[in-house]
């Protein structure tokens, strides 16, 4: 651990608040971390949302920097890709990544909290006041206000540096919202989700090294492993067929119709007792702007930048958050002021995209996994990835397996998406054109645009990707100080 410096305060014990408090205590300060909760190390009660996440990249390289990668591994199983279950009993399975086998990581919430919340105490000497919740907040004083749940006294705190790690609903952020020219949108999409589980000895029917999905296009079903065999279910449905379905026959007869093979999985019991009685919970995405607030205090996690789960990015991406700020300290060597300000100009954007790519990826799972033009589409990305690993990368493998910028990733998907498209033109006008004896390759090679208006296509603008040795630079070198070339893939 380094030398002692000032204090931090942390509010919000969730996942990425006591990934930080670790992080910053690591780095000698002296951290308390306030959370409005009873300490869930003693208590086992669920806190509401999913039972288990899928952790991949992102958060593996957050969690090493904090010597915890191994730690927290140990109590995972690990998913080497999507099984995927047709309505009509078919399954087939989408390997992750088909080059390298990386695999995503399930794991119980409440075991990576505790251990989190155990590492930040006893190895790092962070300070945990449990059952206090921040109220309020005078910005301009720097003056934090948490009411002690149980005596219900209000304290003030105040600290050089204050990080609002305190979910999609902050506190903190509806205070910073009060402020001029703070900008603030919330996105309920019309789906929510319940939970179900599937007992070990059910679960020892399916793979236990692979993430279940039934998508059925306007609702789908996960299913994801725990270490003792059993599975926990995910329905994510409307809330509008939720509410139809009302009783318990209901219930079973739209799991005959839609998901035959997950009644046995499931028992009979839990979907005509159990189901019924569940309430669905919403899903919300979150975008802010900026993340900051002067000098002091900056929202990190769910409180900048809640995202529907989709991609199951939300923690990946708020364990990216603690690591962009642990470069951002050593970069501009702890001035808070600059960090903060940083953090907001480097990680704003991409947040946003990865925000907009989990909406997008509930088509994909729901819909798309189920077009023959989708599967078609991942094996020429998985052939070409095969031959050109460095060069193409898929969407998936990107935001999953590396840590290149959200927003590069969805760039470099538009690069691959006008080469396969130009492919496809190129394909479509030599069965038209061949035969008439014009000077085909003379066309591929060609940039001009009467020749690409023979085809009848306006002029394509020039399809960009970042250069490769981009690709795989930590992140900050990436974006502090550095425009980046840029070439075209024509050139
Ligand atoms: P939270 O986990 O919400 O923690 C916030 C903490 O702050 C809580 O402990 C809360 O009690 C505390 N708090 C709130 N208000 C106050 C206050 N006023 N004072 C003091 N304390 C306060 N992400 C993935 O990466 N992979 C997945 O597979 C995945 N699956 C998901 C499935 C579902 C169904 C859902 C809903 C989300 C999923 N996510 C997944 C997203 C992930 O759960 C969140 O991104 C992650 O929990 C964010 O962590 P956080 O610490 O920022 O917020």
């Amino acid at each position: 651990m380094a030398e002692n410096k000032d204090e931090v305060v942390v509010i919000g014990g969730g996942l990425v608040g006591s990934l930080a408090a670790c992080l910053l205590a690591k780095r000698g300060y002296k951290v308390q971390l306030y959370e409005k909760r009873k300490d869930i190390r003693k208590n086992t009660l669920h806190t509401g949302k999913s039972i288990n996440l899928a952790l991949s990249n992102r958060a593996r390289r957050a969690l090493k920097i904090v010597d915890l990668e191994e730690d927290v591994l140990a109590s995972t199983v690990h998913m080497k890709g999507r099984y995927i279950h047709e309505i009509s009993g078919n399954d087939y399975f989408l390997p992750y990544d088909p080059v390298h086998k990386q695999n995503l990581y399930s794991i119980n919430r409440n075991r990576l909290n505790s251990l989190l919340l155990t590492a930040s105490e006893d190895k790092f000497n962070a300070e945990i006041f449990f059952e206090y919740e921040l109220v309020n907040a005078d910005l301009k004083k720097g003056i934090l206000r948490f009411r002690n749940l149980q005596s219900h006294e209000i304290i003030e705190k105040t600290s050089k540096l204050i990080i609002g790690a305190d979910g999609a609903h902050s506190s903190l952020r509806n205070v910073i919202q009060q402020q001029q020219r703070f900008s603030f949108s919330q996105k309920y999409i019309e789906h929510g989700y319940v939970e179900l589980i599937i007992k070990p000895n059910k679960g020892k029917l399916l793979d236990m090294n692979a993430f279940h999905l039934w998508p059925r296009r306007t609702f789908l079903m996960i299913a994801i492993p725990n270490p003792d065999s059993s599975f926990t279910v995910t329905l994510f449905m409307s809330f509008d067929k939720f509410e139809k379905l009302h009783n318990s026959k209901l219930y079973l007869e739209f799991f005959e119709e839609n998901f035959p093979d997950a009644i046995n999985l499931l028992g009979i019991n839990q979907i005509i007792e159990e189901l019924p009685l569940k309430k669905p919970r919403y899903l919300v995405s979150i975008y802010c702007y900026p993340y900051h607030f002067e000098d002091k205090f900056v929202l990190i996690g769910d409180a900048a930048h809640a995202m529907v789960p989709f991609y199951g990015q939300g923690m990946n991406a708020g364990f990216e958050d603690c690591t962009i700020l642990n470069q951002l300290l050593d970069l501009y060597n702890d001035d808070f002021a600059k960090v903060i300000e940083n953090f907001t100009k480097v990680r704003n954007e991409d947040a946003r995209s990865i925000c907009d790519l989990a909406m997008y990826n509930y088509k994909e799972m729901s819909n798309y996994t189920l077009n023959k033009s989708f599967r078609l589409r991942k094996s020429l990305d998985e052939f070409l990835y095969s031959f050109m690993p460095d060069i193409w990368i898929p969407l998936y493998v990107s935001v999953t397996f590396s840590d290149m910028k959200y927003t590069k990733c969805i760039e470099n998907k538009q690069w691959q998406d006008n080469i396969i498209r130009r492919m496809l033109w190129i394909v479509a006008f030599a069965k038209e054109h061949l035969h008439k004896d014009l000077n085909f390759w003379e066309l591929i090679v060609s940039r001009d645009k009467a020749k690409f208006n023979m085809i009848g296509n306006d002029r394509i603008p020039y399809v960009r990707r970042p250069p490769l040795q981009e690709l795989n630079t930590p992140y900050i070198q990436k974006t502090v100080g550095h425009g980046g070339s840029w070439i075209s893939v024509w050139s």
